[in-house]
């Protein structure tokens, strides 16, 4: 069995960022659940007509191929055959995934995928229920948050970076509503697994994030 590590937390706390910055200093591999997610909900959004009913989902599932793979190191993801990874990092992607992640038949079937692509791996991944559905037995798990303020602000400053023209109100209320639905689902919350060791961004800087959680991974890999 290879060495997991397992990063949870909210929206815009910085785990990709520091997940993938991790798997560079340590050579593991980075998976990102939140991008099947984000494209299952794009699936279901150029379906034409959203899955309300179970049946639904389930041919969803059974019609969209999703696939992951590593180039350059870097993970693409594909939608039945086209390379989505760009066309999912938006807000709008972020929300018709916490739309589509709500149900615990489409969990189920992302899950066992992730299950598999980390087998055996030195892996990394991200998302809200890596440490306590999808990895429960990872030898090092990290709950990355960050006040809602302060993660509002760092998206809004993302955005300003890319050239937009973001309303922080606006961000800070978006990041709020996928605090609130992530959290309150029936189907894995997003919630600290018990051995979850909470690293707490709002006033570290990324350097000193990266340096905190190395200094974890040292502790946990002479044990
Ligand atoms: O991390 P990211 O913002 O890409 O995730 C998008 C959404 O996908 C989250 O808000 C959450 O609802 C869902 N998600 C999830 N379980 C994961 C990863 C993401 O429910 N493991």
């Amino acid at each position: 069995m290879g060495f997991q590590i397992a990063i949870d937390g909210p929206a815009g706390a910085g785990k990709s960022t520091v997940a993938k910055e991790l798997a560079k200093r340590l050579a593991f591999t980075y998976l990102d659940t939140g991008a099947m997610y984000r494209t299952l909900g794009l699936a279901a959004e150029l379906s034409g007509c959203w899955p309300e009913t179970f049946e639904d989902r389930i041919r969803l599932c059974d019609n969209t191929d999703i696939d992951v793979r590593f180039l350059e190191g870097n993970q693409h993801i594909f939608l039945n055959g086209r390379d989505v990874s760009g066309d999912i990092r938006t807000e709008h992607c972020g929300r018709l995934a916490s739309d589509i992640s709500k149900y615990p038949e489409v969990r189920s079937r992302l899950v066992t995928m992730q299950q598999k692509l980390a087998s055996g791996m030195n892996v990394i991944m991200d998302g809200r229920d890596i440490g306590t559905v999808v990895l429960p037995d990872a030898q090092m798990k990290i709950f990355l948050t960050a006040d809602v303020e302060e993660r509002a602000a760092r998206r809004y400053k993302e955005l300003k970076g890319k050239g937009q023209e973001p309303v922080f109100e606006e961000i800070l209320a978006q990041v709020k509503e996928r605090d609130i639905q992530d959290t309150t689902r029936s189907a894995s919350p997003l919630t600290r697994a018990k051995d979850g060791i909470v690293v707490d961004s709002t006033n570290l800087s990324f350097n000193e994030v990266i340096a905190v959680i190395l200094a974890i991974y040292g502790e946990r890999a002479k044990q």
